[in-house]
């Protein structure tokens, strides 16, 4: 039988801002219904390579496969349609707009209403918070819901590959255990998960491999209790 392409397939892939090189060559996998972490300092390269991998930057070049069709220079709504979704930074929710309006426009790509009011639904299951709060304007939530929006609004076009970057950044601490949990549930109903975290105990406790970045080079790549037993990453990150 013919192995199975991973979900997710990156070669070599570069990019320079304005003649600065941020990724020189990250090369990285993410297999079927996998939570992957990607790891690194700040500046180490992971918006960057992410934002490759989902279209926003067009890499230098390497090559970035899904299910092993290659993405090529793609941009982000044909991106978004083949199955890839990324959740940037910093909670990107319209705040002028209720949680339900931020999910219908998550769901663009969606030619069905009966599918978008079918996964709306769905969402209001997974985050019983904005179900409650589905009238209420984006932006009057605490940072913590806001970005269970953005991750629900992320889900509306059935990602096969949902991609987060940093999505714990900032939240208290019993709202990032509610996140892991749900990064936990969304990939039991059959998403890949590529995870950009800097909170590197509850990423690689989720995580079932990771790749630590820096200076825009993969120098690390092994399972969750590898990473967590590395002399390197244990200097690095967990202070020791
Ligand atoms: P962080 O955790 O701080 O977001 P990161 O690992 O995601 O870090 P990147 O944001 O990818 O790293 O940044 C990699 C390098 O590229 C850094 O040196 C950064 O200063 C640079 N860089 C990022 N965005 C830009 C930009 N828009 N213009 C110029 N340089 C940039």
């Amino acid at each position: 039988m013919k192995d199975v392409p991973p979900l997710l397939e990156v070669a070599s892939i570069a990019y320079a801002y304005a003649g600065a090189e941020a990724v020189r060559n990250v090369s990285l996998t993410v297999g079927q219904g996998e939570i992957v972490a990607l790891l690194g300092a700040n500046g180490a390269g992971k918006t960057t390579s992410v934002k490759m991998i989902a279209g926003v930057l067009r890499p230098s070049g390497g090559r970035i496969a899904l299910n092993g069709a290659e993405l090529a220079g793609a941009p982000s709504h044909v991106v978004v349609r083949r199955g890839i979704t990324l959740v940037p930074e910093g909670r990107l929710v319209f705040p002028q707009i209720t949680v339900l309006e931020n999910l219908q426009m998550g769901a663009h790509v969606q030619r069905d209403a009966a599918r978008v009011a079918d996964l709306i639904e769905r969402a209001f299951v997974t985050f019983p918070r904005l179900g409650e709060r589905r009238r209420q304007l984006a932006g009057s939530m605490s940072g913590g819901e806001q970005q269970m929006l953005a991750i629900a609004r992320g889900l509306m076009s059935s990602p096969k590959l949902i991609i987060l970057d940093e999505p714990s950044l900032g939240l208290m601490p019993s709202m990032t255990a509610d996140l892991f949990r749900l990064i936990g549930t969304i990939n039991a109903g059959g998403a890949g998960v590529l995870l950009v975290e800097q909170n590197l105990h509850q990423s690689l406790r989720i995580a079932y491999r990771g790749y630590v970045l820096e200076k825009g080079e993969v120098v690390l790549a092994g399972t969750g209790s590898e990473l967590l037993g590395n002399d390197y990453v244990r200097r690095a990150f967990l202070g020791g």
